[in-house]
């Protein structure tokens, strides 16, 4: 199938006008109200960028209460890579809502999670055994991964990186390693987790051997390979900042992982499903993951995730082990399995490499006229612009701040993300039209000439 085709074409057609439009002052009158209720509602910790309350959405808009239309380049969090609503995942969800919503698998299995199961061990990297277990959130499957490896191993430590970002729960909250918002209070975190430096070619300059050399030398003074059960990584890590590592540091510290009894866990909860060009990042750097977590793009919206690896180091964990009440439940399972046909049957690998490119060439021009635009990286449809100040090098986070807001009110919604907070990042629904996504970088570029 052809790449450059529109995605009414690609999908089936999103029913929503695929156009920018804001009608009201933003948030509009009906969004502002209801926001007002969220205030008076919803814990203050809850908090909500962007200004208006969704209805619908589309391909690559959003739609709010007040008939405003914003072109999404965010996918909630790359979640809805095929699309918001996709007719075919709605359709799957209708069907088996009306069937079957809940038994809990580990009383009365249904086919659904066994198929999504049989699709993440063909689709995942490597052609050993593999087995798979489901659940509802990201989070949740990173600390059953861990889980898996302590098992198996019967070691107890485990490595996380800098930048590195895994979730909210208590134990993925030790794994990641950013204080504010994640962190700041809410400790004490899970013992027995350590962090060694990641890599950042644009900021440390290293090679990915040295790199790697760097933080191997820390693991094998601080923890020892005999303490240790699982290294985890984001291939390409996400809310750090879309930082892709230097060529050879990911290979270096899974070789090392393999010589040394040590579980290496992929985190593509972010990476996974298409959204880099592959349909895991791991592809890209030639690596082949023990474990493997996912989430987010897996199910079109729905929330479900999965650990997916080596069948000896799964089947680990003794029977009753893993689970939990609603992992893997039939409608997320169903959705999956409609998202997942859209992965592969519309190459959507291949669109998100095209989106890539264009966003690419447009930030490329954007940085030849503004060097505060740092830095350009990423894989496919997951690309940064990373900002500074020209002269030191400094991150600019108040610039991205301003930057973000400002294309919000223009109808762009755009996230930031980054340890220093000062990375746009891009991930537009692989469902995003040419045209669309090419107003949007007319909106972010003129908006970024006013500050
Ligand atoms: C979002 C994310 C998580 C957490 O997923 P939730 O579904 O929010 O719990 C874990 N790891 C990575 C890499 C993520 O991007």
């Amino acid at each position: 199938m052809s790449t450059t085709m529109t995605p009414d074409a690609l999908l089936g057609g999103p029913s929503l006008p695929q156009e920018r439009r804001i009608v009201t002052e933003l948030p509009g009158p009906k969004s502002a109200e209801i926001l007002e209720r969220k205030a008076a509602a919803v814990a203050a910790g809850v908090t909500a960028s962007m200004p208006l309350v969704a209805v619908a959405a589309g391909g690559g808009v959003v739609v709010d209460a007040d008939g405003n239309s914003f072109t999404d380049l965010g996918s909630g969090i790359a979640v809805t890579s095929v699309g918001n609503a996709h007719p075919a995942v709605a359709r799957a969800i209708a069907d088996q809502a009306a069937a079957l919503t809940h038994t809990c698998f580990m009383i009365s299995p249904y086919e659904s999670y066994i198929a999504v199961a049989e699709a993440l061990n063909r689709l995942t990297p490597g052609d050993h055994d593999k087995r798979s277990a489901l659940f509802n959130s990201g989070a949740e499957a990173v600390e059953n991964a861990v889980k898996i490896a302590r098992k198996y191993t019967g070691k107890q430590a485990v490595v996380a990186f800098d930048h590195g970002y895994h979730g909210r729960t208590n134990l993925t909250m030790a794994l990641t390693a950013k204080n504010r918002p994640y962190k700041s209070g809410f400790g004490p975190f899970a013992p027995e987790i350590y962090r060694a430096p990641a890599s950042y070619p644009y900021r440390d300059g290293l090679t990915g051997a040295d790199a790697a050399k760097r933080a191997i030398d820390l693991i094998e003074k601080q923890v020892g390979s005999e303490n240790l059960a699982a290294v985890i990584i984001e291939p390409i890590q996400g809310e750090g900042g879309f930082i892709v590592p230097a060529d050879g540091f990911l290979e270096a510290v899974t070789a090392w992982c393999r010589e040394n009894d040590v579980v290496f866990i992929a985190d593509e909860v972010q990476t996974g499903f298409a959204r880099t060009g592959a349909m895991f990042a791991s592809e890209h750097f030639g690596i082949v993951p023990d474990l493997i977590t996912t989430a987010k793009g897996i199910a079109g919206g729905m929330p479900l995730a999965g650990v997916t690896g080596r069948a000896e180091i799964m089947d680990a964990a003794h029977a009753g082990g893993l689970g939990g009440t609603y992992g893997g439940n039939p409608v997320a399972c169903a959705a999956a399995l409609a998202a997942i046909d859209a992965y592969e049957n519309d190459d959507l690998a291949a669109r998100a490499d095209r989106i890539g490119r264009l966003l690419t060439e447009r930030l490329a021009a954007i940085q030849q006229a503004d060097p505060r635009l740092g830095d350009i990286r990423g894989r496919g449809a997951m690309i940064a612009a990373e900002f500074v100040d020209p002269t030191t090098g400094e991150p600019d986070a108040s610039l991205v701040a301003q930057l973000a807001a400002a294309c919000a009110q223009q109808g762009v919604l755009v996230l930031t993300c980054g340890t220093y907070g000062n990375v746009i990042r891009f991930l537009p629904p692989l469902a995003i039209g040419d045209e669309l996504l090419d107003d949007a970088l007319d909106v972010i570029a003129s908006e970024l000439t006013k500050i």
